[in-house]
């Protein structure tokens, strides 16, 4: 018999790992539906925000959420594929995407412009749509010039029995500040939008504006759903609502060594240390997910200290300035997440941008784990029975 016969089929990596607290995500879920009175869709697109789309889906649906919300089509065949029976909605696909496929397993879509429509209406299986209106981005979402042009077709097609206005939806462009003019005119052409809507004889039953900051923080702009992503995972974009992160990014120390003052370290020799010190390498690098612009100002927990990572961080690895005392090889570092770890934020300002980006970017091939996985598996239970 082979030897390969014997292995562990599920050995846990000894390398990096990515963590993921899906009972954190169950309580910001549970919170965020208790701040209103709509029904929440759980935005699960980027893979549920770098979390897990079906994991997260499953979590959320549990906790108060009824819809799911992904981009493309793609994702929404992710989901039903793993085993998700709520409602879908798919956002943002090009006009010959696969509608029939969404109409037959039963994906609603949303649709930004006469060419979307088209493609829709052409499309066996009668789809379900959101009508999409651009409430003040100039991004995805018709034009308000466009948007009664939009309506009126949509209607004729719906007389037709080509296709079911189900929704009118739209985005607020700068909900992250409550007190911004922005979001005054999103809301006013969101309500002009369904009146538009409903003068053309379409009687949309799902109105959704708000994202996580005006749900949290807006109810003027609730209608009658909102679409959460980041508050699933612990991002209020708002800064009012103390949520749960539900990311931990570890990695054991693949090597330490002890060095002279002096020692050039990585590329470009972007560091010397100052005084005879510990180097430790981690196994992450930019390609996993660590902004090289970060390089610098990182930080990382070891033995419940922080100690900063030196040098350029490289595709694959990371140089972390340990001091004197050091630590030794197979010791786990802490990346991000956890008490007293650097937190997505604080990776967010070293690299100059925004906790979303740095969830998002944790590469693929850092092995994801959920801690409660008899968790996940009591929900998967429940939601059967
Ligand atoms: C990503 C996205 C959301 C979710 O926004 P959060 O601020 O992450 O809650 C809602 N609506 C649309 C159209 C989106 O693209």
């Amino acid at each position: 018999m082979s030897r390969l016969a014997v292995q562990p089929r599920a050995a846990v990596s000894s390398g990096p790992q990515l963590t993921v607290d899906l009972a954190a995500i169950g309580r910001n879920t549970a919170r965020i539906a208790a701040a209103t009175t709509g029904e929440v869709m759980a935005v699960v697109k980027a893979d549920g925000f770098g979390h897990g789309a079906a994991d997260v889906a499953r979590t959320a649906l549990a906790h108060g959420a009824t819809r799911l919300g992904v981009t493309c089509l793609a994702e929404a065949w992710a989901l039903l594929d793993a085993g998700l029976v709520a409602p879908i909605l798919s956002w943002l696909n090009p006009v010959d995407a696969d509608f029939a496929t969404a109409a037959a397993r039963d994906v609603e879509v949303a649709v930004p412009s006469l060419a979307h429509l088209a493609g829709v209406a052409a499309a066996a299986g009668r789809p379900r749509v959101h009508l999409h209106i651009d409430t003040g981005m100039a991004r995805d979402g018709a034009e308000p010039s466009s948007w009664g042009a939009l309506c009126r077709a949509a209607r004729r097609a719906e007389q037709r029995g080509e296709l079911e206005v189900v929704g009118v939806m739209g985005h607020l462009g700068c909900a992250d500040d409550p007190d911004d003019a922005c979001n005054a005119l999103g809301r006013t052409r969101f309500a002009w939008a369904v009146d538009v809507a409903r003068g053309a004889g379409l009687r949309p039953r799902d109105r959704h504006l708000a994202a996580t900051a005006a749900t949290l923080t807006d109810p003027r702009s609730h209608h009658t759903m909102s679409r959460i992503g980041a508050g699933l995972v612990g991002i209020d974009p708002s800064g009012t609502t103390d949520l749960e992160a539900a990311m931990t990014l570890t990695a054991p120390l693949v090597q330490v060594r002890r060095v002279r003052a002096g020692t050039a370290v990585g590329y470009g020799h972007a560091y010397r240390t100052p005084t005879a010190t510990h180097l430790g390498l981690i196994s992450l690098g930019y390609a996993d997910g660590l902004p090289r612009i970060a390089s610098g100002q990182a930080e990382v927990l070891v033995r419940g200290v922080r100690h900063p990572v030196v040098g350029r961080i490289s595709m694959d690895q990371a140089v972390v300035d340990l001091g004197a005392e050091g630590a030794d090889a197979g010791e786990t570092v802490t990346v991000l997440g956890g008490p007293g770890a650097p937190s997505a934020a604080e990776w967010a300002a070293w690299a100059g941008t925004i906790e979303h980006e740095i969830v998002t970017g944790i590469g693929a091939r850092v092995p994801r784990r959920t801690r409660a996985a008899s968790y996940l598996r009591a929900i998967e239970t429940g939601s059967r029975a």
